[in-house]
């Protein structure tokens, strides 16, 4: 349930409520809306639910109290109907802009980060990826650099000027990639891994958290709970394919994922064609469609020579079609980005203009 304070309430009243809540052994989370603060209460509220309501809703400067009828609550737009807007360095994610992630799957080299890093800066890229500990399929192939990456990555922010982002497999590993990069990822093998949700939920720096390969919506949307309720707002939702029965592609891009997280979640919605498909050649198209659907961005993996890539040079951009990609992606960009947000509320608003002209 969220309590929804009127537009009047003092500070005196918000933290009142907060702290019935609190002596409810639950905890109260503020959210400041467009016009007035909304307190969502989230812990095991039981069988005391409409007991709990009506306390809450009889104390001075509540409006209403409402039910979230999500099992996530805090990432849900039925508590926060507002769009986050994840801001890190001089990048917004979004906020209707679109997000460009894109550089090498593993950092094989200073040389080989730093060329790839300088052309997709050139060619407007806004975030920079690398892997640096690199979780493999096989313990026989390479398993990235460490923290001699992170070192690399944090040289090619300096040079570029783009946040970097880069995965994180462990929560003791959660200090030392905070240190050097601007954006924690949690990978696919490790959405359900709660200890490592709640540890880069207690860091200050946003965490694209990519779905896992055999997770639902709803089990996805559970997973960035973790992170947002162990005090980290800022999680961006990255679609990178779910396996099934087909085989040519390396997985399969669930693209109506893009405009369902938009209906019941505020948080950024970004694609990822690369681990989607598996095979270069289907990275232009599916990153169009992603964008079509209405992601606020797109990861893809790049690499000055795939042929010679340590991990996934199958599926990695050229550089040339890196720059290909681009110059498409702006203009399917510019035709939709009217159609962010809810597609549902959108819809809605709509028949009532229908409704009014007749
Ligand atoms: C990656 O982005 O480098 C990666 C390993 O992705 P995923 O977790 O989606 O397989
Ligand atoms: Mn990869």
């Amino acid at each position: 349930m969220f309590v929804v304070m009127a537009v009047t309430a003092t500070e005196a009243e918000i933290n009142a409520v907060k702290s019935h809540i609190l002596s409810e052994g639950m905890t109260p989370f503020d959210h400041q809306g467009a016009e007035r603060v909304v307190i969502a209460v989230v812990g095991e509220v039981g069988p005391r639910k409409q007991h709990l309501m009506s306390k809450l809703s009889a104390l001075a400067g509540v409006e209403a109290v409402t039910p979230i009828s999500r099992p996530f609550k805090l990432t849900s737009r039925e508590f926060h109907p507002e769009d986050t807007v994840v801001r890190v360095l001089g990048a917004t994610i979004g906020d209707g802009s679109l997000t460009v992630m894109a550089g090498p799957c593993s950092v094989e080299s200073r040389e080989q980060l730093f060329e790839t890093a300088d052309f997709v800066a050139a060619h407007g890229a806004t975030v920079l990826r690398g892997g640096a500990f690199k979780p493999r399929t096989s313990p026989y192939t390479f398993q990235g650099l460490g923290v001699e990456a992170l070192r690399y990555l944090a040289e090619a922010r300096e040079r570029t000027g783009l946040p970097v982002i880069t995965e994180v497999m462990e929560p003791n590993q959660v200090d030392i990639v905070q240190e050097y990069a601007d954006i924690l990822q949690v990978g696919t093998r490790n959405m359900q891994n709660y200890s490592l949700l709640t540890a880069v939920g207690r860091v200050a720096r946003p965490v694209m958290l990519k779905r896992g390969y055999g997770a639902t919506v709803e089990e996805w949307l559970m997973a960035a709970e973790y992170i947002v309720s162990s005090g980290n707002p800022n999680v961006i939702l990255c679609e990178r394919g779910i396996r099934t029965f087909e085989t040519y592609t390396r997985n399969t891009m669930d693209l109506a994922a893009v405009p369902l997280l938009h209906h019941l979640t505020h948080l950024p919605v970004v694609v990822d064609p690369s681990h989607a498909t598996g095979k270069r050649w289907l990275v232009k198209p599916m990153a169009l469609a992603g964008v079509a659907a209405g992601a606020d961005g797109v990861m893809v993996e790049v690499h000055p020579r795939p042929d010679e890539a340590l991990s996934d040079g199958e599926q990695s951009l050229t550089l040339a079609e890196f720059e290909s990609m681009m110059s498409a992606v702006g203009p399917i960009h510019g035709h939709v980005r009217d159609l962010h947000g809810d597609p549902v509320l959108a819809a809605q608003a709509l028949e009532v203009g229908v409704g009014e002209k007749h």
